[in-house]
């Protein structure tokens, strides 16, 4: 196939075989977040430029290399978002839902867009739930935010296999203090820093931090600590996080190299890792953000949230095993009519089976092929059950009711009784 008809390098089609997968883990996130209040938000796709620039940092990975830009008809100069923080401050501020210091708890899920070098569950088009509270700036939010993926790493069966790295990046004072360290020690090292590291000393000297390199690692050995910098508030907010996982039970490494990508971050950072997806391990991750409303001219508004991989957390799901049995089901009745009249008569029982049981997944396959053929198609669909209706049924007004999974013999029920029939046989989720 020409190249200009395949799919973009990095955006992948979802295919039928993989979206239940999918909806089972959405399904699951959604309903989670309802459960402990938090609402769903929806912003566009596509932002102004500045607005990326301004909020995530000119000097980060994501705007110096990986956004998808492009000026649109007036000249005006667009992103497709690569992440949800910035488009969901900018939506809260647009319609003031914060600025009165009213608590918001809110939560997207949708499509990412980051220009990055594809590879196994790092992707150009990517997928995220995320969420954002804004005005609140104890240390009981934070742990929430914790607590809550806690619980869903429980649900989802992932709990042995994620690890919780937390770290304080304090004020943005205290920051800056340890920045200005950091430079001075580095500096002192400067020509036995990796390239990277170099640059990055000059433009975002804490990102030297998580540098991969192995000589640079060595020498941050010896580098100052963020610890030693922290103020007393940022101190006293990252205790009193700590002192609510111990108090659930949630186990955590303090990572004092954790800085995170992006500017915006204050006090609070979290990632939680996997060692189940080779170099793409981190599958939620997220932090406080007080500074940021201000930053982007609104009122002083404390912030906090994470965003999660959704690829990532379903190619989890899959290499551990688990997806959910009842998955591989997508159909419960199977219902097979032959002869025009049967047709006629089947479609109209269908309805009426629906409207009885409105969850039941029934499929309905009328007129090509004979017996067999039909069958094959009813086991293939994963069906509990075939229904058979043809002349002899209509006239009748019976369908005969076959079992496909080895639960017993083909019997005969009548149409008024079947609705009552398939509720006790067909456990619905
Ligand atoms: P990484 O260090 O893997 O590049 P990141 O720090 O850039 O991640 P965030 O901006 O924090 O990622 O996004 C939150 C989550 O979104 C990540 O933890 C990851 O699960 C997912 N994610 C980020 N970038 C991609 C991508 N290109 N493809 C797939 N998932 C991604
Ligand atoms: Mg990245």
């Amino acid at each position: 196939m020409s190249k200009s008809l395949q799919a973009i390098r990095g955006m992948n089609d979802i295919l039928p075989e993989q979206t239940p997968l999918w909806r089972y883990f959405e399904g699951t996130v959604a309903r989670l977040l309802d459960n402990y209040g938090y609402r769903q938000i929806r912003m566009p796709i596509v932002e102004f430029t500045e607005l990326f620039k301004r909020s995530i940092g000119e000097v980060t990975d994501i705007v110096e290399k990986e956004m998808y830009t492009f000026d649109d008809r007036n000249g005006d100069s667009l992103t497709l978002r690569p992440e949800g923080t910035a488009a969901c401050v900018r939506a809260v501020l647009e319609h003031g839902i914060t600025g009165g210091g009213q608590v918001q708890k809110l939560w997207y899920i949708g499509p990412m867009f980051r220009h990055e070098r594809p590879q196994k569950g790092r992707y150009r088009q990517f997928h995220q739930i995320g969420l954002e509270v804004f005005n609140l700036d104890g240390p009981d939010i934070d742990a929430e935010l914790i607590v809550m993926t806690w619980r869903l790493w429980g649900e989802l069966g992932l709990r042995d296999a994620v690890k919780l790295e937390l770290n304080s990046l304090g004020t943005s004072e205290s920051r800056g203090r340890y920045r200005e360290a950091l430079v001075e020690f580095l500096s002192a090292h400067l020509d036995k820093l990796d390239e990277d590291s170099q640059r990055r000393l000059k433009t975002n000297p804490l990102r030297v931090l998580d540098t991969k390199n192995a000589d640079t690692q060595a020498i941050l050995a010896d580098a100052p600590k963020m610890a030693d910098y922290l103020d007393d508030e940022s101190r006293a907010h990252f205790e009193g996080l700590k002192a609510r996982l111990d108090a659930v039970g949630i186990p955590y490494v303090i990572n004092p190299k954790l800085v995170r990508g992006l500017d915006y971050y204050s006090k609070t950072v979290f990632e939680w890792v996997t060692d189940k997806l080779g170099a793409q391990g981190t599958v939620c991750a997220g932090g406080r953000y007080d500074g940021l409303v201000e930053q982007m001219g609104g009122k002083p508004t404390p912030g906090v949230g994470f965003a999660m991989g959704i690829e990532r957390l379903v190619l989890m799901l899959e290499a551990l095993d688990k997806v959910p049995e009842e998955l591989s089901r997508q159909v419960d009745v199977y219902l097979c009519a032959f002869g025009e009249a049967a047709e006629l008569a089947a479609l109209s029982l269908s309805e009426r089976i629906r409207d009885q049981l409105p969850n039941l997944r029934l499929q309905i396959n009328a007129g090509a092929g004979s017996f067999k053929s039909q069958f094959k198609k009813a086991d293939k669909s994963g069906a509990l059950y075939a229904l058979i209706l043809g002349d002899d049924e209509l006239a009748q007004q019976v369908v005969g009711f076959k079992p496909l999974r080895g639960q017993g013999e083909q019997q005969s029920i009548a149409w008024d009784a079947l609705a009552a029939h398939l509720a006790t046989c067909v456990v619905q989720g």
